[in-house]
């Protein structure tokens, strides 16, 4: 069953440019449906990118009850076209919707549209290695309401970006930031919800870091300051000596990342030993200096895997792995992006293949 009452196809069609960074071109089409109280969901249509209109006391704009999603389409060899575990993002997509009080979208209808979508803009998904076309769904508060409470009216949308490897460095490591100062999320707020809150707070920290040439800031727990939390948009897992890898438990101030849940099935599918534990900064700084942590990456879906180089705490850096990418690194990206692009049999019944 399609929610889709509308297809608009846009006059214009634009191409995939050939150098594609991350989230600067925008295929043709996107989703949008509305809710109000009394309609509940109606409206959906799929119909040209194009701006929004918005009541100037949207409640997004003032309280930023908003929250996102990111997920991808991937290209196979066949030319045929996957998903990576579509109902995952729903689900969680939800969760982070109730959590701001937002209303919640039919999963399947959800994961219907998106597949409509991509289909629509197929075109627009790249083949080279490590492109995709990422996928944003959103969820806003519009209409007219100024004072402060859950807002009379939502949009829910959906747009394509097609999308090259989301740091420049490539699978190169990167440089990571310890915040001393400043932290993300304390458990029993939002951290745990994809809104946009959680990112615009975060970005003076990460400008800071950026000048200092660390492109990526290390979160600690906000109570103790003691406990790793996770990077930017990306959980962070530690490869011990004795094949142990290890990451923070979600203790609610984490995002429960799909790239976080696969990578621990998949290590353990592989032999390695998977830890979720509260992992203490100091003892993981002298572990890397000890070289008992052998290897540091983080994992999301716009970044895949990304080896960390290099961790600066209380402005000393630590090398990791000699500022190199290492081996446990690679093979969980490799064995993880041939399930994604189809490559390799998938034992977990991740991927959807969708044309
Ligand atoms: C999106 C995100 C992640 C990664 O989640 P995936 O589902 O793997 O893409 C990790 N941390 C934060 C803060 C995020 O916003």
């Amino acid at each position: 069953m399609s929610i889709v009452t509308k297809l608009k196809q846009s006059g214009e069609r634009g191409r995939c440019p050939e150098q594609l960074g991350f989230g600067t071109a925008f295929s043709d089409h996107m989703f949008t449906q509305h809710y109000t109280a009394d309609n509940g969901w109606h409206g959906a249509e799929i119909g040209p990118f194009r701006d929004l209109v918005l009541h100037p006391a949207s409640a997004v704009l003032h309280y930023g009850q908003e929250v996102f999603e990111g997920l991808k389409a991937y290209r196979r060899q066949d030319g045929g076209i996957n998903l990576f575990r579509p109902d995952r993002n729903a689900e969680r997509f939800n969760r982070s919707a109730r959590r701001m009080v937002m209303p919640e979208v039919d999963i399947d209808a959800h994961i219907d549209v998106i597949r409509q979508l991509v289909l629509v803009d197929e075109p627009w998904i790249p083949d080279g290695p490590d492109a995709s076309l990422y996928i944003r769904p959103t969820l806003i508060a519009n209409g007219a309401l100024l004072g402060l409470g859950a807002a009379p009216s939502y949009l829910h949308f959906i747009f394509t970006a097609p999308v090259g490897a989301y740091y420049v460095e490539g699978f190169n490591p990167v440089s990571v930031y310890v915040s001393e100062n400043y932290r993300r999320a304390v458990k029993g707020g939002v951290g745990e919800a994809k809104t946009g809150g959680n990112y615009s707070a975060s970005l003076f920290v990460s400008e800071s870091a950026a000048k200092e040439g660390y492109s990526q800031v290390l979160w600690l727990d906000a109570i103790e300051g003691r406990y790793v939390e996770e990077v930017g948009a990306m959980n962070i897992c530690f490869v011990y000596r004795d094949g142990t890898i290890a990451t923070p438990e979600l203790t609610g101030s984490i995002l429960a990342g799909v790239t976080r849940d696969s990578i621990l099935k998949i290590a353990g599918s592989l032999g390695y030993d998977t830890v979720e534990k509260r992992l203490d900064i100091e003892e993981v700084i002298s572990d890397i200096d000890s070289g008992e942590v052998m290897e540091v990456f983080g994992c999301g879906t716009a970044a895949v895997i990304s080896p960390v180089g290099r961790l600066a705490y209380k402005g000393q850096d630590h090398l990791i792995n000699n500022n190199e990418s290492g081996p446990v690194a690679t093979a969980l990206y490799e064995k993880l992006t041939a399930i994604q692009y189809g490559r390799a049999d998938d034992p977990f019944g991740w991927v959807q293949q969708i044309s």
